[in-house]
Order: structure tokens, then C-alpha cells, then sequence
């Protein structure tokens, strides 16, 4: 009909005004409610925080019946219902947390049309029964969040989610909206795939976030050097600090406790009073920092957490990118700080290489962690890589980023690298015994530690031809080398190998170029920066 597309866009203009009380919409907002509320599909691909929730709650309010949203997160959908509840929308959820009673009153409230929205866990709708419900009531809209969750080769994988391709057979008429923040290509191709959805219109934010700061600094003493990274930056301000082990979250949070920062651990081996409790008050209070593993974070929604710090290496360029999206909702100047040395690199290559999982399997884990070590090791623009990796090209230097504020020097390495490279063709010649990088380092530096003596590595020629670098400067060598993949790791020790590649290096055919470690800066100039 003539000028409806007018009649929705003032309908969800008002709605936006009067129910969530802000001014305009954001971005492509707009564009995408008016394509949902016309009666359209759509997959939408926003970063964290872009605002993705309201692109099917407004629909889902001006159009005719329920709108059905479909979210992995039941913990979180309390929280959702009673912040929708508290403006004044119809809301209400189905998950396993609830008795029969309560279900049985959300059952009733669908039916009778009171309901504007509907939260579904994915589970939910394997069950006749459940189908047959929303069979029988009126849906307006169905909403897949976080539907990244059906791609099988993504760090979320749901099985649960490959059933949802029975929405649109079931309700052909009804629009559905797919919603993630996870947006390489792939995956993007397989939510269209998946979910049976060849016709929906494509939405795809930026992916910058203009005001977080990404930095990645040298790894010494990483409880430190986070210390002083919030003493001097992020004094009572909310924040997450991510680490791989529940051993390392709760050492930290004790450490940042002992020291005068409230700090809180969360992760799965926690029971679930005190996890609840814990994300809890990080919502509630104002300068609170919760040490987690990455079970802390999918759907958290506090737009003033001030930073997020990780102590150990994500596996993955789209997981790094994720969490530091947690930080700056509120478009507020913000910090992703990271700590990253050797030690990482060679912890994740032994991950993958001693994990479950076929061989592609492997070779995926392995290309992830590679254009992770990557936005590591660059001596460009971190954000414009990070844009890059998500398809946008041409970002120029961002100037809010490590290497834009202080370019990194390089140098060329390529002699170092010989070093480090014969060192390890001799070792491999003792082939009973197997090396890792502290070894080659300490022969390289001529020390005579007990292990050195112990197999006569004083004897060889290469020991002590590497006293102009100091023992940091070869760590960051070698981290350098693994990233380049001038040289791997193998097995469960840590073995420094040669690759295909190290043979160019060695036979002096290609120049290695290579970041110059920074020096820790010094307190006093670290604290006038700001
Ligand atoms: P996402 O689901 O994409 O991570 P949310 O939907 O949770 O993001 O939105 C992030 C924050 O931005 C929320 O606090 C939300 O209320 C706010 N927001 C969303 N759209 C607008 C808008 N048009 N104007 C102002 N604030 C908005
Ligand atoms: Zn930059």
C-alpha cells in the first residue's frame, strides 16, 4: 500500500521517542527496522554494542502479534524482560529456569496477544509442543540473536540452532531477522545458508570502534604491568580482565585485590551463586573488575565498562575483537589493553597441537591463531589490520592505537634469525632429545646452566655467538620467527622446529624484518602521556 514505508518510519520513530526514550536511530538502524517491519528477512552483522537489540524489538512493537526472539543467553533473559518490562513493553521468556506455573502464565499471555515480545531458548523449538504453541498465537516477527551459534565451525557452535531453518518453513510469512556481532565472510555465508534465508536483505555496520584504544604491549610480568597500567590509567573505573585458566583468574583478581583494586573472578568453575552474584554487582556497581575467562561476557550489557584487559593471548583475531567490544558501549573513550609474549604463542601452538579435533580442524585453529599473532606483531595501524581481517578495507591510520601514537621501530633481524635458526639445526641433530626456546636462548647467550652442561651445549659452535641481544630481545626474536612462521613448535614441550621456510632464511635468499621490543616505559613518562 502506498506510503506505508512513511506510516512505519514515523510508527518507529515515535516508538523509539516514546518506549526507549532516545532521540534518533543510529546508524543503519533505521534502514533495517523499516526493511523488518515491511515485512522483509534480513541478516544483520553490528559490532557489540551497535545497537542491535532494537532492530527487532521495534518491529516486533509496531508490528501486528509477538514478536519471537531466539537467544542462546538464558541467563541473561531475566535481566532483558524485566529492562523491557520496566519501560513499559509486554515481554516475557520460555527457558528451563522456570516451573510449570510460570510458563504456563507467559503461555497464556502469548496467546491471549499480550505479549510484544517473546524470549525463546533455541531448545525450546525442537519440541512439538512448543511449535504447536506459536502455532496457535500470532507472531509478528522471529529474531535469531547471536546467530553466529549455527555455524559448525565457529567458537559458538549451538546444534540446536541448525533446527531454526523450521521457522521459515513453518511461517513463511512471517519476516525473520538474524542478528550477530561475528562477521567474517564464511560465517556470514553460513547463517545464510543455515537458516534458510537466500532471500533476506544484507546489513553490514562498520566494525570500528572509534573509541577504544587497542594496545598490545610486551609481556614481563603481566600481573604488573597491569597494576600499573589501571593505577595510572583506570583508577576506579569498570573493566574485564580476561585470562585463559580459572587458576590465573583467581590469582589475578586476588593480586588486584591485595593492591588496592576491587576485583572479583568469574568462570565455570565457580558455582553458580556466586558467578550470578558477581556479574551481578559488576552491572550494578560503578568501578568494579571482574577477572574471567571467556565464559564471562555474551550479552553482558554495561556500556561503561572503561577497559578490558587480556593477560593471555586470545585464540582468535574474531574472540579478541568480541571481548575488547565489551569496553566503550556508551561511545566513551575507552582501552583494549593486552599483554602478549612468547610464552602465549607457544602455549596456543601446544593447545592445538594436542587437542581434540581432526586435522582441518587443526589447520583452522591454526590459521585462526595466526591472524591473531599477526594483529600482534604489526608494525601498522592495529585498528586498520583489525578492519581489514572483517572485510573493510582501505582504513587509514586511526591514530588511537599503539602503533599510530608510537610507531614501532623495526630492524633487520635476519642475522638473529640465523642464530636462532642454527642453533635449533644443531639441536635437531641430537635427535633423542627435544628443545625448547629457553635452551636455544641460553646457548645463544653463552650460559652454562645446568641443562646447558648437562647435554654439552657449552661444546657447540653456536654457544654464546648471541651476547649483543639481551634474554628479552631473543624471546621476542623467536615469538617473531613462530609468527612469521620461520619456525613452529611441536609437541607437548614446546620443541622449536624448522619449517619450510627457515630453509630462506638460513640460506640467506630473504631479509627478516623485525619490531624493535619496547622498552617498558618508565613510570613518570607513562604518566604525563596521558
Ligand atoms: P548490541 O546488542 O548490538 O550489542 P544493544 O542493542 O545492547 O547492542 O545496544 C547497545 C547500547 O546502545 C544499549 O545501551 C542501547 O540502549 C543503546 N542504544 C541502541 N540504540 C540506540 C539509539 N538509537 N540511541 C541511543 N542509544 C541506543
Ligand atoms: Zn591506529
Amino acid at each position: 500500500t502506498q506510503g506505508m514505508s512513511e506510516v512505519t518510519g514515523s510508527e518507529a520513530l515515535a516508538t523509539l521517542h516514546r518506549v526507549f526514550g532516545y532521540d534518533a536511530f543510529r546508524g543503519e538502524q533505521e534502514a533495517i527496522i523499516e526493511h523488518v517491519v515491511g515485512g522483509g528477512d534480513a541478516v544483520v552483522l553490528m559490532p557489540t554494542g551497535g545497537g542491535k537489540s532494537l532492530c527487532y524489538q521495534i518491529p516486533a512493537m509496531v508490528r501486528a502479534g509477538t514478536g519471537i526472539v531466539v537467544s542462546p543467553l538464558i541467563a541473561l533473559m531475566q535481566d532483558q524482560v524485566d529492562a523491557l518490562r520496566a519501560v513499559g513493553v509486554r515481554a516475557g521468556f520460555m527457558n528451563s529456569t522456570q516451573d510449570f506455573e510460570e510458563r504456563r502464565l507467559v503461555e497464556a499471555e502469548f496467546l491471549a496477544g499480550e505479549l510484544d515480545l517473546l524470549y525463546l531458548a533455541p531448545e525450546r523449538l525442537r519440541l512439538d509442543s512448543t511449535l504447536g504453541l506459536l502455532s496457535r498465537g500470532k507472531i509478528s516477527v522471529f529474531a535469531i540473536d547471536e546467530a553466529h551459534c549455527v555455524a559448525q565451525w565457529g567458537h559458538d557452535f549451538r546444534p540446536d540452532y541448525l533446527t531454526l531453518s523450521v521457522l521459515g518453513q513453518n511461517w513463511p510469512d512471517v519476516p525473520r531477522i538474524a542478528l550477530t556481532a561475528t562477521a567474517t565472510h564464511a560465517t556470514h555465508q553460513e547463517i545464510t545458508q543455515r537458516l534458510g534465508m537466500p532471500d533476506a536483505k544484507h546489513f553490514v555496520a562498520s566494525f570500528d570502534r572509534p573509541n577504544i584504544q587497542y594496545r598490545i604491549v610486551g609481556k614481563a610480568d603481566p600481573k604488573k604491568q597491569l597494576l600499573g597500567f589501571l593505577k595510572q590509567e583506570h583508577e576506579g573505573d569498570a573493566g574485564i580482565v580476561y585470562c585463559l585458566s580459572r587458576k590465573s583468574v583467581e590469582a589475578t583478581a586476588e593480586f588486584l585485590s591485595r593492591n588496592g583494586i576491587e576485583a572479583v573472578p568469574y568462570h565455570a568453575g565457580l558455582d553458580a551463586g556466586t558467578r550470578a552474584r558477581h556479574q551481578s554487582r559488576f552491572l550494578r556497581e560503578e568501578g568494579l573488575v571482574v577477572c574471567a575467562t571467556i565464559a564471562f561476557g555474551m550479552g553482558i550489557d554495561k556500556p561503561d565498562v572503561r577497559f578490558v584487559a587480556h593477560l593471555d593471548l586470545p585464540k582468535s583475531v574474531e574472540g579478541y575483537y568480541q571481548e575488547t567490544g565489551r569496553a566503550g558501549r556508551d561511545g566513551l573513550p575507552s582501552t583494549a589493553w593486552m599483554a602478549y609474549g612468547l610464552q602465549d604463542v607457544v602455549q596456543q601452538r601446544k593447545l592445538i597441537n594436542m587437542g581434540e579435533g581432526d586435522e582441518a580442524f587443526r589447520r583452522r585453529a591454526s590459521a585462526h591463531l595466526d591472524s591473531m599473532l599477526a594483529l600482534c606483531e604489526t608494525a601498522r595501524c592495529r585498528r586498520s589490520q583489525l578492519l581489514t581481517y572483517f572485510g573493510q578495507e582501505g582504513a587509514e591510520a586511526c591514530g588511537n592505537c599503539d602503533t599510530c601514537l608510537s610507531p614501532p621501530e623495526t630492524w633487520d633481524g635476519t642475522v638473529a634469525a640465523q642464530k636462532i635458526l642454527s642453533t635449533v639445526v644443531r639441536l635437531e641433530r641430537e635427535r633423542r632429545q627435544k628443545f625448547g626456546a629457553g635452551q636455544i636462548i641460553d646457548i645463544l647467550l653463552g650460559k652454562r646452566s645446568a641443562k646447558v652442561i648437562q647435554f654439552d651445549h657449552d661444546q657447540l659452535s653456536v654457544f654464546g655467538i648471541g651476547e649483543e641481544l639481551a634474554e628479552a630481545e631473543w624471546r621476542g626474536v623467536v615469538r617473531q620467527l613462530l609468527a612469521q612462521g620461520l619456525i613452529a613448535v611441536e609437541g607437548e614441550y614446546g620443541t622449536l622446529v624448522l619449517t619450510e621456510e627457515s630453509g630462506t632464511v638460513l640460506g640467506r635468499q630473504r631479509e627478516v624484518r623485525l619490531r624493535k621490543e619496547p622498552k617498558p616505559a618508565p613510570r613518570a613518562a607513562a604518566a604525563r602521556e596521558r
